[in-house]
């Protein structure tokens, strides 16, 4: 398995890219608009065939190149079903597999951080966008978020994977890159709180808005481009 973690320095988002060895085939896991030509690019390098671009969820602080990696490599694109964003090819639900060459893409609902959240498991890693942080989460104040639900979808479900598998989040703000489910179980002080202790905790965060929210949840409603 190939797999390169890339960073948007204007969001601190994290962008994977994941390939079959063999086959060539892959995957580009929240890819960033700004970031297109050095994602595409590194593709080309690695001699990778894109098959799909995919987003863990709406986003609100960055503009998806979904939409535009379609265009230029004719790759499908996917997010959510349940966010009902009409220009994506994928409609994903919780339990849906996806081939990569030789690899699958699973795809695991995690919702919380928006109700529309999936975490992607391919090999021994999980791609858990903004549900699962190195040692916190995302946040669950706007874009349908809902503490309990998060709460629910990393103790019931990330945390049933192997204590070894990769964690691999949408952003990291200490520059950390990766982890494994046993190191969230112990580490991650948020998990360490019970449901009711962490729905507080999540409430009363009081954290500013993204910069982007206004532009990106519209544009990245129409796959990231033009909004009309
Ligand atoms: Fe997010």
């Amino acid at each position: 398995m190939i797999l390169r973690q890339l960073f948007d320095y204007d969001t601190w988002t994290y962008t994977y890219l994941v390939a079959d060895a063999e086959s060539g085939a892959a995957v580009l896991i929240d890819p960033v608009m700004g970031q297109i030509e050095r994602d595409l690019e590194l593709v080309r390098e690695l001699g990778l065939t894109l098959k799909y671009a995919l987003d863990t969820h709406v986003h609100a602080d960055h503009i998806t190149a979904n939409g535009k990696l379609r265009e230029r490599t004719g790759c499908q694109t996917g997010v959510a079903e349940i966010n009902a964003v009409g220009c994506a090819d994928l409609g994903l639900q919780d339990g849906e597999t996806l081939p990569l060459g030789k690899l699958e893409i699973r795809v695991i609902a995690t919702p919380g951080h928006t109700a529309g959240c999936l975490s992607y498991m391919i090999g021994d890693s999980v791609f858990t966008g903004d549900s699962l942080f190195i040692r916190g989460c995302g946040r669950t104040d706007f874009q349908q978020g809902d503490a309990g639900r998060l709460y629910d979808a990393i103790t019931q479900k990330l945390f049933s994977l192997p204590d070894e598998t990769w964690v691999y989040p949408g952003h990291d703000y200490h520059g950390r890159t990766r982890s494994t489910i046993g190191e969230e179980k112990d580490f991650n002080p948020r998990l360490k709180l019970n449901r009711e202790q962490f729905v507080e905790y999540m409430r009363t965060l009081n954290l500013p808005d993204p910069k982007l929210i206004m532009e990106a949840v519209p544009a990245n409603q129409s796959c990231g481009q033009a909004v009309h």
